[in-house]
């Protein structure tokens, strides 16, 4: 994919402050971090999102993110960390390539990772629970 950023960065045709790589992930320093240390852990394959992936990588991916985020917290003490990973314009992806953010939170701090919560009418969750467990 040659105008997908993260296949560039991937290939080495852009640069980026390199954390960790193996095979199937490269992770570096986001470029406009939600705070100082915000990881973005790359596919290494284009895979334009959660949907495209395969199952090795996805199940490789937990174990790669979690390492980082030990990283995260044993350098930065932070007092939290959130793992990010957007879908979909609507979910808020502007990259079109797997990626999973790491972001280190600490108490009282200005980072949102916002929703309202809604409700569900009598027995309605209970149905689309079902509806759900019939596709997986
Ligand atoms: P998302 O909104 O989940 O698609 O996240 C894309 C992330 O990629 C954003 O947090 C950007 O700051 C980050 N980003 C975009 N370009 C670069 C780059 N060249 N190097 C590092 N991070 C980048
Ligand atoms: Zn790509």
């Amino acid at each position: 994919m040659e105008n997908c950023i993260f296949c560039r960065i991937v290939a080495g045709e852009i640069p980026s402050a390199t954390v960790y790589e193996d095979e199937n992930f490269k992770a570096i320093m986001d470029i406009a971090p939600a705070a100082k240390g915000h990881v973005i852990m790359v596919a290494k394959k284009h895979y334009a999102n959660l949907f495209e992936l395969d199952d090795t990588v996805a199940s490789k991916a937990l174990i790669v993110a979690r390492k980082i985020a030990i990283a995260i917290q044993m350098e930065l003490n932070c007092d939290g960390v959130n793992l990010l990973q957007n879908n979909g314009e609507a979910a808020g992806q502007t990259v079109f390539h797997f990626h999973i953010h790491v972001i280190p939170r600490y108490d009282e701090d200005q980072v949102t990772v916002p929703w309202r919560h809604t409700q569900y009418g009598d027995g309605e969750a209970a149905a689309l629970a079902v509806k759900l467990a019939a596709r997986i």
